[in-house]
């Protein structure tokens, strides 16, 4: 082989709600009120370079699992789907941990806007950490990307949805929050938490509560007769 390595610039970076791991969806497509900008960057922060790309609802985000990256990889992992017991090669899953760190999302484009200099796709439906380096964009093009009699393998259909709940407080501090932000908190948090984001080996264990960052806050919630309880939002910045 004549190629041995390939240097791959990012394009752009993601600024979304999703200040740390835990909580992020674990496809795109299934939070869709999960929203970012995706920021071109010298020298491809060009407007002509998106011409035509208003005309598809959806694109393809190429992207650097840079959190994990130095992690380094294993050629076989435990898939949560499978509850964490069996494993899988790492070419039969979506694993962070990669030969080569490289992510892809469809996502649906919201829409194309310059602000403040700066280039920006509004982009939903994502399942992308802040700050995720961008590597490339495609359009979605559903007359070849859509395949009607595909099978999804191991994990043909998503997992089923739990039931998720707010105490009055917490649904007023939502109700306040999208008053000041035009935020969708609820939706958001009620989306991320009927895919209940707990690892595989905490799916049966209902005492605990867990929290979770999402934008400034901290996001805390508890299991009550197989419903998830959201308890407590307050503002607090992620630890690092
Ligand atoms: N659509 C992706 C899915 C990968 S798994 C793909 O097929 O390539 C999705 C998980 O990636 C999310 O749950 C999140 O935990 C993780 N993730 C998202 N952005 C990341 C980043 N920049 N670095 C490391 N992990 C990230």
């Amino acid at each position: 082989m004549n190629i041995t390595s390939v240097n791959v610039k990012p394009i752009g970076i993601i600024h979304s709600c999703f200040r740390q791991k835990f909580g992020i969806p674990r496809q795109p497509g299934l939070v869709t009120a999960a929203r970012a900008e995706l920021e071109l960057v010298a020298p491809y922060n060009r407007r002509e370079m998106l011409n035509g790309l208003e005309g598809f609802s959806h694109i393809w985000v190429h992207f650097i699992f840079h959190r994990t990256m130095d992690e380094g990889w294993r050629p076989t992992i435990r898939p949560p789907r499978l509850g964490g017991k069996k494993r899988m090669g790492v070419f039969a899953t979506r694993s962070t941990h990669r030969p080569n760190p490289l992510g892809m999302s469809v996502v649906k484009l919201e829409g194309i806007r310059e602000s403040d200099n700066r280039l920006l796709l509004d982009i939903s439906g994502i399942d992308l950490l802040d700050q995720t380096p961008v590597v490339d964009i495609k359009p979605y093009l559903p007359y070849a990307d859509i395949i009607n009699d595909a099978s999804g393998g191991f994990a043909p259909e998503p997992d089923a949805g739990t039931p998720v709940r707010f105490t009055p407080q917490t649904e007023e501090i939502c109700r306040c929050y999208k008053q000041q932000t035009g935020r969708q908190l609820d939706v958001l948090i009620e989306q991320i938490l009927s895919q209940d984001p707990r690892p595989a080996y905490l799916h049966n264990n209902n005492e605990r509560s867990y929290g979770m960052h999402l934008w400034e806050l901290n996001i805390r919630w508890h299991i009550d007769a197989g419903c998830f309880v959201v308890y407590e939002i307050k503002q607090q910045e992620p630890p690092e």
